[in-house]
């Protein structure tokens, strides 16, 4: 069950037996294979143009992106710079818009690492997230709050 709440957040259900359904829907509809050690996850986040399409998937179930700003279906890609752009009032936006990540200047391959480690590794410290993704531990700490404080999400 994955449904998109009024700020854009995707949540699955509160139940152990619906989040697992929510991560099974979301594995079946990329056909991907959930990392299970942090190293792998670090290298299967990499890759940040299926960050990208992964965020949109979970953003856009239907497949259908809307302008944040003024409702239009009409949005293309900016395919260089993985923006995209309304084609009616010319709005340009990231993927990250409307999320918790939006103001964050860290891609999404460090942000999807932390979510993962939320949801799979809670024995990761911040101390080894931050190594890990070659960002303080400061930075790590943050991440890891703002994840836990603002929703259920599984990857
Ligand atoms: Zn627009």
């Amino acid at each position: 069950m994955i449904r998109i709440e009024k700020d854009g957040w995707i949540v699955t259900g509160d139940t152990k037996e619906e989040a697992s359904q929510g991560v099974a829907i979301v594995q079946n509809a990329l056909r991907i294979v959930i990392p299970t050690t942090l190293s792998e996850a670090i290298r299967y986040f990499r890759d940040v143009q299926m960050c990208h399409d992964y965020m949109v998937r979970i953003k856009w179930p239907d497949g259908k992106i809307r302008c944040p700003a003024c409702e239009s279906l009409r949005v293309g890609n900016i395919s260089s710079r993985r923006m995209l752009q309304c084609k009616d009032c010319r709005k340009q936006f990231s993927v990250k818009v409307g999320t918790i990540f939006e103001d964050s200047p860290l891609g999404l391959d460090k942000w999807f690492v932390a979510v993962w480690v939320t949801t799979n590794a809670s024995s990761v410290s911040s101390r080894e997230l931050g190594r890990s993704l070659d960002v303080t531990q400061k930075t790590a700490w943050f991440m890891l709050n703002r994840i836990r404080r603002n929703r259920k999400i599984a990857l």
